[in-house]
């Protein structure tokens, strides 16, 4: 059975490159009917916060992915420690008694030689008797993995084909910190075969890890699982995505009104394409069907936010339920102080959906809909003036009396008969209206606006503006 897990640090909020191996780990396991796992990886005591666990799972949750099993790293500590002392006792590790300081000195000799820095091995080879006697003087110590020497590791990857790299390049390497702690690369390898991962799915920049861990796998006589690493995600400028390009975490686009369903297709276009065909709006039902690791790019992906808007003004359009876009909508014209009604808001939503990419958008397409009092200008008052506004208004609100403007169609037959009547130009009756309205000149159609806004909302505002023309 196929189960993959996606394993976030809890150091930051959940990256969009993160969210998109997550969806893929995701895919892939749904798409063969596996297991999904989340785990959390807080064996970094410094920079591991409880708060980014939390916003991670809301943020995972919120783009519908969900689960099988969870486990948190630092409640699994006991295990870690038993595996270490087997790959000790067994010979695949030792204790290494070098101070920092020592290390340091190594790390520089080989900045000034020019040549990458690996650890000299020096306490390889120390005697047990030495090894007791530097932990009776109570010299703290790592463990460190003992490297075999002469055999690269080669592996094949799912996406970017065989990889093979030397371990002289990295040379022995910490699995026990000083302070006890386990390291990334040995930790990782325990949980996904204690777990029964079988496809690693994860970010490209974890290869120089894979031969690490491949050979603590050998090392604990565990079977390897197939590697999977995505391309990196680029900006426009194609560096590396980073703060610098804007938004990179869910969070920031899920608070600007992006929707999940439209994130998480939008990041599945992100390196990886649907065979024999150009459509791009998949449901994750769909994708789940049709996803596959072999339609990965192995080239860079390249973040772009324009389409990701396009892609969410789609779903608020053409895909939403008005009833799960209200329940969308709701929050963020809440937090902008509107007073929701639930039937308003749904028929205002019906009517202007496909005006706005964003929920934030629509909060501001939407404001006219939902302002009690609307400011006019000394600027718009005097646009009035200009225009035979007063006669418009007036036999507007004559024709209101009798004709009911219940939807954007009865308006333009209004406004309509307005301009024959008073022989005047279409523009001037809906410039009029436009800004008696909403005090604007541009915004969401007047129609609209008109047979949408409750009746006597317009009418009071309608003879509001007539007095202020006198
Ligand atoms: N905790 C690692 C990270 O966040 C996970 C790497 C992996 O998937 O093996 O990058």
């Amino acid at each position: 059975m196929v189960k993959t897990r996606f394993a976030p640090s809890p150091t930051g909020l959940l990256h969009l490159g993160n969210a998109r191996t997550a969806i893929f780990s995701y895919l892939f396991a749904r798409h063969h009917k596996g297991k999904f796992v989340l785990r959390i990886e807080d064996t970094d005591r410094e920079r591991s916060r409880k708060e980014y666990e939390k916003a991670l799972i809301e943020d995972l949750e919120w783009l519908r992915l969900e689960w099988d099993e969870f486990y948190r790293q630092s409640e699994r500590f006991p295990l870690y420690r038993e595996f270490a002392e087997r790959l000790l006792s067994e010979g695949y590790a030792y204790a290494c008694f070098c101070t920092p300081e020592e290390l340091e000195r190594e790390r520089k000799e080989a900045q000034a030689k020019g040549i990458a820095y690996r650890y000299s091995g020096k306490c390889r080879y120390l005697t047990k008797v030495q090894i007791e006697k530097l932990k009776t003087e109570g010299r703290t110590f790592t463990l460190r993995f003992k490297v075999p020497e002469g055999q690269s590791v080669v592996f094949e990857d799912l996406v970017k084909g065989y990889i093979s790299i030397n371990p002289e390049d990295f040379g022995d390497f910490v699995i026990i910190r000083s302070d006890g702690t386990p390291t990334y690369n040995f930790v990782v390898v325990v949980d996904d075969a204690l777990m029964g991962i079988t496809h690693v799915i994860r970010g490209e920049d974890h290869i120089p890890n894979t031969p690490k861990q491949i050979l603590i796998y050998k090392a604990l006589n565990f079977p390897v699982p197939k590697f999977a690493h995505l391309p990196v995600i680029l900006g426009r400028d194609r560096s590396k995505l980073s703060k610098r390009h804007g938004g990179v975490s869910v969070r920031y686009y899920r608070e600007r009104g992006f929707l999940p369903e439209a994130l998480f297709n939008y990041l599945c276009l992100l390196g990886w394409s649907p065979p024999n065909t150009e459509r791009e709006i998949f449901s994750k039902e769909e994708l789940i069907e049709i996803f596959d690791l072999k339609d990965v790019n192995s080239a860079p992906a390249v973040f772009d936010v324009d389409k990701l808007r396009w892609i969410n003004g789609v779903y608020i359009r053409e895909i939403l339920s008005v009833d799960k876009l209200v329940n969308y909508a709701y929050p963020f014209l809440k937090s902008a102080g509107y007073k929701v009604e639930e039937n308003y808001l749904k028929l205002v939503l019906e009517r202007t959906r496909d005006s706005y990419d964003t929920l934030e958008d629509m909060v501001k397409r939407l404001k006219p809909f939902f302002e009690e009092e609307v400011e006019i200008s000394q600027e718009m008052l005097s646009k009035l003036k200009q225009m035979r506004s007063k006669e418009i208004i007036e036999l507007f609100l004559k024709k209101l009396s009798v004709f009911k403007p219940d939807s954007p169609e009865t308006v333009k037959d209004l406004a309509r008969k307005v301009t024959k009547e008073l022989g005047v130009k279409p523009k001037e009756v809906w410039h009029t209206l436009r800004i008696a309205l909403t005090g604007r000149l541009e915004g969401i159609g007047v129609d609209i606006l008109l047979s949408t806004l409750p009746r006597e909302r317009v009418e009071n505002r309608l003879k509001y503006i007539l007095s202020l023309l006198g």
